[in-house]
């Protein structure tokens, strides 16, 4: 039996800009239902806060595990109506800093752990671990994690390791560079072959 109150409380510290309304524990995945805290946004284009509510829309992230099991969020986040007559922007949806960028489907704290998993254990050893945490990442959703860790300077490699990836099945591939002697990960390069790696 799930306990909503101590499931809530896991997860309230990082979704303070929410309003949890509902818990569902019952099945594989628990579902979090909650509406973003209301109030005026400031309207991205012109600056002008405006409280005039255009629509409202579902967003469904995934977020952290708790115990082992997948979370999904479901948000309900405002359509704004800039209510500046010559303004460019008519509408426009809130955001949630913090929590949630812009088209991502992983809550940024998600997406923060699945790269940690990723970065220390490249490619096919992260898609074996994830799932043991709770974390659900194909294979591929944590290469495309991997492809936007931005790369701090390190020194030449003398011997370097290198795999790729399918990142779409029979389709997109990526190469990825490891140094061999420390097993940091160099460089993930677009396609595979020989024509990559000598590029
Ligand atoms: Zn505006």
């Amino acid at each position: 039996m799930l306990d909503t109150n101590s499931v809530i409380k896991e997860l309230f510290s990082g979704l303070a800009a929410l309003a949890v309304t509902r818990v569902e524990g019952a099945g594989a995945v628990i579902v979090v239902h909650a509406t973003t805290r209301g109030g005026p946004v400031v309207c991205p284009a012109c600056g002008t806060p405006t409280a005039m509510v255009h629509a409202f829309h579902v967003r469904a992230p995934a977020d952290l595990p708790v115990d082992g099991r997948p979370v999904t969020l479901r948000v309900q986040v405002r359509r704004m109506r800039c209510q500046i007559d010559d303004c460019a922007m008519k509408t426009f949806r809130e955001q949630v800093p913090g929590l949630l960028e812009r088209y991502q489907r992983s809550t940024i704290r998600l997406t923060g752990q699945l790269r940690a998993v990723v970065q220390e254990l490249a490619g096919r050893a992260s898609a074996r671990v994830l799932p043991a945490l709770g974390i659900r990442a194909g294979r591929d959703t944590a290469i495309r994690s991997l492809l936007k860790i931005p790369l701090p300077d390190r020194p030449t490699p003398i011997v370097l390791g290198i795999d790729d990836f399918a990142l779409r099945r029979n389709h997109d591939y990526a190469t990825i560079v490891i140094n061999a002697d420390t097993g940091q990960r160099v460089d993930v390069l677009p396609g595979r072959g020989g024509q990559v790696v000598t590029d």
